[in-house]
């Protein structure tokens, strides 16, 4: 089954304390929708100005993306940049630049509107409320978030989330939005608000999921060298769903491993700039780096 992805397309000026990489593919999106394409059709919704290179687009192809709901609009595609310090942990953004998600409105082509898998990617609130509007009857729907809509948009975040199966946010975020230090009382909040599942990502620290069987905590792939963490957020959520949309049967009996998938693709993205490690790997890459990850967690 396919998943539908609507998200930012970007260009992403990233630099570390190594080295400086301008105007790469990124965006919340691109990430997600080249991890989910690892284990199933994936439908990628989302805008790009006139100033986006052509081998960007041949890069989502390669990875059988359908394109069919991304738009191309008059004007410079969104662009962000941000800096890394030495440890990689703490970032900074330098600059965005809207260009056209100024004035995007995603209308979703009519053969994206039955997609059973709906994975609303880093966006302003907004727009994920609009294109959840346009489904029908999705099996499964999942949100990523940011503190800046926290910040801006805590209204229509709340509404969103009250119509999510899934809501995905980082440690930080879930603190922000609930006040509580302890995760394990944030989550029991955060279900309050809607959502059946909640996915709390802690970074190099793996990520915790509280559903309706329990939680399940979800371990993160050792890398002993990061060079840019970037999207990485956005390739575990993004592999979650392809894994999750391509298995049969009720999503409880797979999310565990949905999400150890979800850690290795971001594992492979935390190894290079931007997309540049995700778009080289192989399914058997990702296959063999889930079995060590499974000898090392179990106990
Ligand atoms: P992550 O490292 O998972 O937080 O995701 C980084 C990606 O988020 C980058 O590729 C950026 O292009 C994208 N991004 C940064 N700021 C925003 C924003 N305000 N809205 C949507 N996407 C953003």
């Amino acid at each position: 089954m396919s998943v539908l992805i609507v998200g930012s397309t970007a260009l992403d000026s990233i630099k570390t304390p190594k080295a400086e990489n301008p105007r790469l593919l990124g965006g919340s999106a691109s990430h997600a929708a080249v991890a989910a394409s690892f284990f199933g059709p994936v439908k990628l919704v989302g805008v790009v100005g006139e100033d986006f290179p052509k081998r960007y687009i041949q890069l989502y192809q390669r990875h059988g993306i359908e394109l069919e709901g991304l738009q191309r609009l008059p004007g410079k595609t969104f662009h962000w940049s941000g800096e890394y310090e030495l440890n990689m942990n703490n970032r900074r953004t330098l600059l965005t630049e809207l260009g056209v998600f100024e004035t995007f409105n995603p209308t979703l082509p009519a053969a994206y509107q039955s997609a059973p898998f709906v994975l609303l990617a880093n966006i302003a609130p907004a727009l994920q409320l609009h294109v959840l509007t346009q489904m029908r009857r999705p099996r499964f729907v999942v949100a990523d978030t940011m503190d800046l809509w926290l910040n801006v948009a805590l209204a229509d975040l709340l509404k969103l989330v009250k119509r999510l199966d899934a809501f995905v946010l980082n440690d930080s975020e879930a603190h922000q939005l609930t006040g509580e230090d302890n995760l394990f009382s944030a989550l029991k909040q955060i279900h309050r608000l809607g959502p059946k599942y909640v996915v709390i990502k802690q970074g190099s620290h793996g990520s915790i999921l509280s559903s309706p069987r329990g939680l399940f905590l979800c371990p993160a792939y050792p890398l002993k060298k990061v060079v840019d963490p970037t999207g990485a957020g956005d390739s575990f959520v993004g592999g979650m769903m392809g894994y999750l949309a391509a298995a049969k049967g009720p999503v409880d009996n797979h999310i565990r491993r949905a999400m150890t998938y979800g850690s290795v693709v971001a594992s492979f993205c935390c190894e290079g700039f931007g997309l540049q490690r995700t778009t080289r790997i192989t399914r058997k890459q990702i296959d063999g780096r889930l079995k060590e990850l499974e000898r090392l967690a179990r106990f």
